[in-house]
């Protein structure tokens, strides 16, 4: 299956649209190396092993307000993320666009809104999953949970 799916910064609209072909990066790009590896350390303190790795690269999306997107292929998982979002986000943004966009490429993970009810008393998402950017404030409050969460129904890729 070719599949992309956009994190959206604006609107709470899933967007698919036909993956690429091939990959257009190699590796990882060095900016996004240490959320990676972040992110990869929590995968282990969760269990969870993955076989295969995941590219990530740099451009300008040019599709409305997405500012990251996992592409699908049966022999390749990429991600983009928007350079200009990038440059003018906060690292915790940066983190939490980047844990999205990995959950997508080596869990699997669609959109959703976590566990019941979907938020947290203080109106924050009870997952980074969502289809939307969520606030550093939600971020920096629930670390802890989101960086657990991302694991549940993950399907190591
Ligand atoms: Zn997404």
């Amino acid at each position: 299956m070719f599949a992309t799916f956009a994190l959206i910064s604006s609107s709470c609209t899933t967007v698919n649209v036909a993956g690429k072909a091939s990959p257009e990066y190699v590796g990882v790009d060095p900016r996004a190396e240490a959320i990676l590896k972040k992110y990869l350390s929590l995968s282990i303190e969760n269990n969870i092993h993955f076989s295969n790795k995941v590219t990530i690269g740099f451009k300008h999306i040019n599709r409305g307000s997405v500012v990251g997107q996992c592409s699908w292929n049966p022999s390749f998982r990429e991600i983009d993320i928007d350079i200009n979002y990038w440059n003018y986000s906060t690292y915790t943004s940066k983190m939490s666009l980047l844990f999205h966009e990995l959950s997508h490429c080596y869990c699997k993970r669609r959109h959703d809104h976590g566990n019941n009810p979907g938020h947290f008393e203080d109106g924050c998402p009870t997952s980074l999953m969502c289809p939307t950017t969520i606030e550093d404030d939600c971020m920096r409050a629930h670390y802890d949970e989101y960086s657990k969460e991302l694991f549940d129904r993950c399907q190591p890729w």
